[in-house]
């Protein structure tokens, strides 16, 4: 069977016998969180197969990093395999007293992807409009908005900018998360597990993702099979492959 795919995984604070677990089911766009998970990350994709490696800085990390950071980031560009950008974007519901930091640093960040023609994994907390426009002002051409819960009336907005939303296993519990699966455009739906966390009682990790797959084929009412080549269509369009 054809693995499915994580496109939001911390996969650098699992365990190398976890890793080789995941990895025998699952691809994995595996996120960074600052510089030294950064490195992390590349390394462990040129150690295994089906990872594609985002580097970036969190912002939940912004506020105790310095703009020297985002510099030795960009220098792993080119040095190692680096897919994309991530976890990077901005967040006014959890650190919103850094947001002008952030903002300085996910603009850097943008640039960085549109000059390497790298893809976006973004994070965007009550920040979901001042994303979208920051994104549709640099002309930015492919991201992913992670885990989103942000208002309905965007998902045809994302939809007509060509990016994705990534839909997480936390739609089990989160009912603002099952509604966006409800309104989204087949069109523009991943899926990640953003582990490892702990959400609610639920330990998310890639192997909540058939279940998630499962809910999603039950609330849009369409045969998994038939939802899964969308979803792998999507995620071709995300990684630019052919
Ligand atoms: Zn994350």
């Amino acid at each position: 069977m054809r693995k499915l795919i994580d496109v939001h995984c911390h996969l650098y604070e699992f365990s190398n016998d976890r890793i080789n677990e995941i990895l025998k089911d699952f691809k994995v766009v595996a996120v960074s969180d600052d510089y030294g998970s950064s490195i992390k990350t590349v390394k462990l994709a040129e150690e295994h197969e089906g990872i594609l490696p985002c580097i970036g800085i969190h912002p939940w990390e912004v506020g105790k990093t310095t703009k020297d950071e985002v510099k030795a980031i960009e220098s792993l560009i080119g040095r190692y395999e680096v897919k994309g950008i991530g976890e990077v974007g901005l967040d006014k519901k959890f650190v919103k007293n850094t947001f002008n930091k952030q903002y300085e640093f996910f603009i850097n960040f943008v640039n960085l992807a549109k000059e390497y023609d790298l893809f976006l994994n973004v994070h965007a907390p009550d920040a979901w409009r001042e994303v979208l426009d920051l994104l549709r002002r640099k002309d930015v051409g492919r991201a992913v908005i992670h885990w989103f819960t942000g208002p309905l009336e965007l998902l045809n907005e994302i939809k007509e900018l060509g990016y994705f939303i990534s839909i997480n296993p936390a739609a089990k519990v989160q009912n603002k998360h099952r509604r966006v699966i409800e309104e989204a455009p087949l069109s523009i739906i991943l899926l990640e597990s953003d582990g490892p966390y702990d959400y609610r009682g639920l330990k998310l990790e890639p192997e909540l993702i058939p279940e998630l797959l499962t809910l999603i084929s039950e609330i849009k009412k369409i045969d998994i099979d038939m939802l899964l080549s969308r979803i792998n269509e999507n995620f071709k369009a995300l990684i630019k492959s052919v």
